[in-house]
């Protein structure tokens, strides 16, 4: 049985009250096969000891003895604070909510302990530890699994319910790589490595349970990207018409009515890759292409360029941004650009309400709209093109799994063009969007001052606001970053600091709140005021990551900075430097970071080069850590990360293509499992490559 065929409901695997089967049910878990492949987000060794003194390296996992008590808080909101020891030092444990503990830490008891630890108010303090008397300790010496989890549902209780599901059926499990494979690289059986990537027996094991599950979903990956090139090199690639294309011109009509009026010459990379494109959109293969360049590269003007070469051809263009402020600000963008120069735009978001949606789709469907700018509800069913000629993905990374067929069934084989700040070493490019021409817009346009970065310590913030507040003085604007939308209880977070802002810091100055969870109607209001100057502070979250452009805003302090990814870091820093002005990133860290973790945004002093940064990243991002949210582009895998896992990945693609190669059809007896899989139990859904 292939795991993903695994279809019986887990509710008639084993007994599971109804509260758990709906607290599954949330995390997406309703068959078997859906448990087992929902692959623990870490591991917990205990087979190695942690002592209380080295709280700060790792989660403690260690002997103590309770050797006094205290009580904090009155009435119902009395708490226990227990004092332990081990031979390292000593910690206190906070009971908060769990009065039940009294009974177990009375001065004098022994017990394994396991958490993390932190520094405050002079203890080495927890209030989210685990513990069990010494006698019937049965969890020490394994590697256990940490799940993702919702209310309602405890650590405990899945690892249970998973560990009975695994023996029930993990032996039916069949192999879904070919034998030849899993034998040459030493991976383990699909059983063995879906039972241990769950319950190792050693650190060992689990090693080998992600080399062998990652391997695979690399190989499926490789082999569906290598069917999809196979198809496209058998369509013949020739220039059937040349449109709009003078002899020896580089643009169009439009195009160069457009370049006349832009305040700016174009850049070499944004010139290169306007040729490029238009030389894919006069061929008759539809153009599949990647366009990369660095934030605030001027990729937007490039996909208008584009989306003014379908309009010559009497087609239309659809511009997808994955967020509604993005997209609002395309869309003006666009009818300030391209409606002088003629072009028919509209806007199209979930938000837009029934009557003007009406008019709105009746007119596309007419081919009354020439360039329609919107989120993902441009492809909703009701709606329909006359002549959709290109779709345009901006901030491609943010969509995660998107139907690339949905889309493509809109038009009469548009062309595609996807948009991305987020670096990706070509190589990769390459590799995963395998059946896609990739340009690169390498320079930025001229006359931009560097950023200059500061990185400073939480208690030293006065002096950051400080210098903000000058820069506010001089009619300046600023972005504060939180990496919390609110409910922060040892760190700041967006909604708390923005009173505080308005309130004690910049009295004077009038301060916004922006972030995911706001009305959209709202958040817009918000951009638009902030865009034309009247908010001068905006206190938001990553929200502000993608695509926001307001060049007088000249400062970006982000708070807790160590708490994200440096891609992210720098996709936030993009924000400012976007005008003529001196602009200044401040990444403020806690006074508790450690000298690696200082290193770390270190590196975002010495570069301003976003595929620099990202490989930095790589380097430093010890295995074991967890991936920072930047790669959320690759969502639909469950276990493999592209980026990480690069060499893998050149591997399990140099197997897929020799195997496509020499058995397209897959109909080799060694290749027959290949085919079974995409056809029983596709391990993707049709994925956006
Ligand atoms: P990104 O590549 O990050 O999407 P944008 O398209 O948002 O970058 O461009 C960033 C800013 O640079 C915009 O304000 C845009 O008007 C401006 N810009 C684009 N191309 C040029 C150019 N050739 N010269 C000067 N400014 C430019
Ligand atoms: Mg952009």
């Amino acid at each position: 049985m292939l795991v993903r065929s695994l279809t019986i409901p887990v509710k008639s695997t084993q007994r599971i009250t109804s509260a758990a089967i709906s607290a599954l049910a949330r995390l997406g878990i309703h068959s078997a096969a859906d448990m087992l492949l929902h692959y623990p987000r870490d591991w917990e060794d205990r087979t190695k000891t942690v002592p209380l003194c080295e709280f700060k390296r790792a989660r403690v996992c260690t002997v103590v003895t309770v050797v006094a008590r205290d009580w904090i808080g009155y009435g119902r909101m009395k708490t226990l604070k227990a004092y332990v020891e081990d031979e390292s030092g000593r910690a206190v444990l906070l009971c908060f909510n769990r009065p039940w503990l009294e009974k177990q830490l009375v001065t004098g008891a022994k017990f394994r302990l396991w958490g993390r630890f932190y520094f405050k108010y002079g203890e080495i303090q927890s209030g989210s530890f685990e513990i069990e008397p010494i006698e019937k300790s049965t969890e020490h010496g394994s590697v256990l699994p940490v799940y993702s989890l919702c209310s309602g549902l405890t650590q405990t209780q899945l690892r249970r319910f998973t560990s009975r599901l695994l023996e029930k059926c993990a032996a039916q499990i069949e192999d879904e790589l070919v034998q030849e494979i899993i034998e040459r690289d030493n991976l383990l059986h699909k059983s063995e490595a879906i039972r241990a990537i769950h319950f190792p027996n050693s650190q060992d094991e689990l090693e080998y349970a992600k080399k062998t599950l990652i391997y695979e979903e690399l190989f499926y990956l490789e082999i569906m990207v290598g069917k999809r090139v196979l198809e496209r090199k058998g369509q013949k690639r020739n220039a059937v018409d040349s449109t709009g294309l003078e002899k020896g011109a580089p643009f169009t009509k439009l195009q160069q009515r457009l370049i006349e009026r832009l305040p700016f010459a174009l850049t070499a990379g944004q010139i290169a890759a306007i040729t490029e494109i238009n030389y894919d959109m006069a061929s008759n293969v539809p153009m599949a292409r990647l366009l990369q360049g660095d934030v605030g590269s001027g990729k937007t003007l490039v996909s208008f360029m584009t989306a003014l070469l379908a309009v010559e051809k009497n087609a239309q263009a659809a511009i997808m941004a994955p967020t509604e402020l993005l997209a609002r600000q395309h869309a003006e963008n666009a009818s300030r650009l391209l409606e002088p120069v003629g072009c028919r735009i509209a806007f199209l978001t979930g938000n837009i309400k029934a009557a003007g949606r009406k008019e709105l789709l009746k007119n596309l469907k007419a081919g009354e709209i020439d360039i329609v700018v919107g989120t993902h509800a441009l492809f909703s069913k009701d709606v329909a093109y006359k002549n959709l000629k290109l779709v345009v993905i901006d901030e491609q990374h943010r969509f995660g799994v998107t139907q690339r067929s949905l889309i493509m069934s809109k038009g009469n084989n548009p062309g595609l063009l996807m948009m991305s700040a987020t670096p990706i070493p070509r190589t990769l490019a390459f590799t995963v969007f395998g059946d896609m021409d990739v340009s690169i817009i390498k320079d930025m346009p001229p006359g931009r001052k560097p950023i200059k970065t500061h990185l400073a310590k939480e208690s030293n913030e006065m002096k950051v606001y400080d210098y903000v507040r000058r820069e506010l003085e001089q009619g300046r604007q600023a972005y504060f970053v939180y990496p919390l939308i609110d409910g922060g209880e040892d760190i700041k977070d967006a909604v708390s600091m923005e009173v505080r802002l308005a309130k004690e810091v910049f009295p004077q100055y009038k301060t916004a709140l922006i972030h995911s969870k706001l009305p959209d109607e709202q958040k817009r209001q918000t951009m638009d005021d902030f865009r034309r100057g009247t908010i001068k502070i905006l206190a938001a979250t990553s929200v502000v990551e993608v695509g926001v452009d307001v060049p007088n805003a000249t400062c970006m302090v982000i708070e807790h900075a160590e708490r994200f990814g440096l891609s992210a870091l720098h996709q936030l820093r993009g924000r400012v430097g976007r005008g003529q002005d001196q602009s200044y990133c401040f990444l403020v860290y806690s006074d508790e970071l450690t000298e690696d973790g200082k290193t770390r945004l270190k590196v975002m002093l010495e570069s301003s080069d976003g595929f620099v940064i990202a490989e930095e990243d790589l380097k430093l991002r010890g295995p074991g850590l967890i991936a920072g949210t930047e790669q959320s582009g690759y969502m639909f895998l469950g276990i493999a990360d592209p980026i990480r896992d690069i060499d893998q990945l050149e591997r399990a693609r140099a197997d897929a293509f020799s195997v496509l190669e020499s058995d397209p059809g897959l109909l080799l007896e060694d290749h027959r499992i290949i085919a079974r899989v995409l056809e029983e139990a596709p391990p993707f859904p049709e994925i956006m490559l």
